[in-house]
C-alpha cells in the first residue's frame, strides 16, 4: 500500500509518502506560508528537491499542491492519484474519548472539533487538512492518528490535577500528554531492540526535541508522562518553560502589566534554553557551541535542562518501581552526547554507567550503556511519519 501521511499546522503542511511493503519514503516535503503568500517543496527519493512559489490561501490548495506535485509528468512518484490507497493524519488533540488512531468518520470529526478549544493551535489546523484530503480525494480512507491516544492509560493518580474536581467535571481539566505517537513508536522499538517482554517491562522513554517530554511505560502502556493539558508541562523545552509555580504568571502580569494571554506566549515562545541564554538559541547545536566557548548562560541552560530530565527520570523510576531501560530519542536525544552524559551523571544511584565511545556516536539505534551498567541505556531514533503509515495501514487493510 501506499499512504500519505500528513502533517498539518496552523500556515505549513509536512507530507511523506510512504510504501507500506518496503516503508520506504518515496517523495516528502513541505508546504509554508499557507494563507500568506505559499511556498511548496517537494523532494522525491533520489530526484532534485523542488522549491515552487505559488499562492496557497488554505490548506486546500496548498494540497493540491502536493497533489500535483506527486503526479506530475516530469518528478511526479505516481502515475495517478488512485495509487494512494489511505491518507493518515497527525492530530494532536483526541481529549479523553480517543484512546486509539481511528478511520475518520463523522464521530471522530465531531471529537477533533470539540478539543479545538484543548488544542487551540493544531486541532484546527489538522481538521483543515482531513476536510482537504476528503475533497480532493473522494473516497480514500482517511485515519487519524492523535498525539494524545498513547497517554490514555495513564491511571486516575497520573493524570489528575490537585484543583477542585468541578473543574476535571466541567472542561476535562486534566493531564493528557502530547508526542504520543513518538513514545509509542520508540517504547515499541526499545522492547524489541533490547529483546524486553512486552507484557514485564519498565521503559523510560526520553523525547527531547524542541519540544521535550518524557513517558514512563510499564508492560507496553503508558502510565506516566510529563506533558499536560497542554504541551507546556513538564521539562525545560527549547522555547517553552515547562513546569514553573503558577503564581510566577500573576507577579510578573503584575509587575509588567501584561495579561495572562501575554504571559502564555512568552511561557511558550520566548523562554526554556532560549530565555535562559537571553535570546542566544533554541538549538542545542549553538548552545553546546556556545558552552564550549565558555558562554556561562549556555553552560547553565544546558544544565538546568539535564537536570529537569534526570529528575523527570527518577520520578517515573518511582511510578513502576523500577527501570529495565532507558531510550533516548528526537533531535537532542538522538544528536546531543553531551547532554545524554549529563542526564546521565545524575543517575548513577541506579547502577547506570555509559560507554563513552557509544555513547559519542549520533543518530544510531545503539546501547549506550556500558557493560556493566545495572540497566540499559539506548538511543532509538522515533519515526512519527512511518508509525502514522503503520497505524494507518494496520486500520484500513
Ligand atoms: P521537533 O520535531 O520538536 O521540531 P526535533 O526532534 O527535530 O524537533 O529536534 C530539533 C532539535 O534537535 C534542534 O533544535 C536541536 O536543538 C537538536 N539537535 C539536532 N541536531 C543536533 C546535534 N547534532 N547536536 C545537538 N542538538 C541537536
Amino acid at each position: 500500500m501506499k499512504v500519505l501521511v500528513i502533517n498539518c499546522g496552523s500556515s505549513s503542511l509536512k507530507y511523506q509518502v510512504i510504501d507500506s511493503e518496503t516503508e520506504q519514503v518515496q517523495a516528502k516535503g513541505l508546504c509554508e506560508r499557507i494563507g500568506i503568500d505559499g511556498r511548496l517543496i517537494y523532494q522525491p527519493t533520489g530526484g532534485e528537491k523542488e522549491v515552487t512559489e505559488a499562492p496557497m490561501p488554505t490548506h486546500t490548495e496548498a494540497i493540491q499542491m502536493v497533489l500535483d506535485a506527486l503526479v506530475n509528468e516530469k518528478s511526479g512518484i505516481l502515475k495517478s492519484l488512485d495509487e494512494v490507497d489511505a491518507i493518515g493524519h497527525r492530530v494532536l488533540h483526541g481529549g479523553a474519548k480517543i484512546t486509539q488512531s481511528c478511520v475518520i468518520d463523522d464521530e471522530v470529526i465531531k471529537v477533533i472539533e470539540e478539543c479545538c478549544d484543548l488544542g487551540p493551535l493544531h486541532n484546527p489546523a489538522n481538521l483543515k487538512g482531513i476536510y482537504a484530503c476528503q475533497r480532493l480525494m473522494p473516497g480514500k480512507p482517511n485515519v487519524a492518528v492523535f498525539d494524545t491516544a498513547f497517554h490514555q492509560t495513564m491511571p486516575t493518580k497520573a493524570f489528575m490535577y490537585g484543583i477542585p474536581y468541578e473543574y476535571y467535571e466541567k472542561y476535562h481539566i486534566r493531564k493528557y500528554g502530547f508526542h504520543g505517537t513518538s513514545h509509542s513508536f520508540v517504547s515499541k522499538e526499545t522492547i524489541k531492540f533490547l529483546n524486553l517482554d512486552p507484557d514485564n517491562s519498565r521503559v523510560i522513554v526520553c523525547h527531547l526535541g524542541n519540544g521535550s517530554s518524557i513517558s514512563a511505560v510499564k508492560d507496553s502502556k503508558c502510565v506516566d508522562t510529563s506533558m499536560g493539558l497542554t504541551p507546556l508541562e513538564g521539562l525545560v523545552m527549547g522555547t517553552r518553560s515547562g513546569d514553573i509555580d503558577p503564581a510566577v504568571v500573576e507577579y510578573i502580569c503584575n509587575k509588567e502589566g501584561k495579561t495572562v494571554s501575554e504571559m502564555l506566549n512568552i511561557l511558550n515562545k520566548k523562554s526554556g534554553v532560549y530565555g535562559l541564554t537571553k535570546g542566544l538559541s533554541s538549538d542545542f547545536r549553538d548552545l553546546e557551541a556556545a558552552s564550549n566557548e565558555g558562554n556561562k548562560l549556555a553552560e547553565d541552560a544546558l544544565d538546568i535542562f539535564s537536570y529537569r530530565v534526570a529528575k523527570t527520570v527518577g520520578s517515573y523510576v518511582a511510578a513502576m518501581n523500577g527501570v529495565d531501560a532507558i531510550a533516548f530519542t528526537a533531535g537532542i536525544g538522538e544528536n546531543d552526547p553531551g547532554v545524554r552524559a549529563k542526564v546521565c551523571s545524575y543517575l548513577g544511584y541506579l547502577g547506570i554507567k555509559l560507554d563513552e565511545e557509544k555513547n559519542g556516536t549520533r543518530g544510531q539505534k545503539l546501547v549506550i550503556s556500558a557493560a556493566d551498567s545495572a540497566k540499559l541505556v539506548a538511543v532509538v531514533p522515533t519515526n512519527e511519519e512511518l508509525a502514522i503509515m503503520q497505524e494507518t495501514v494496520a486500520l484500513v487493510k
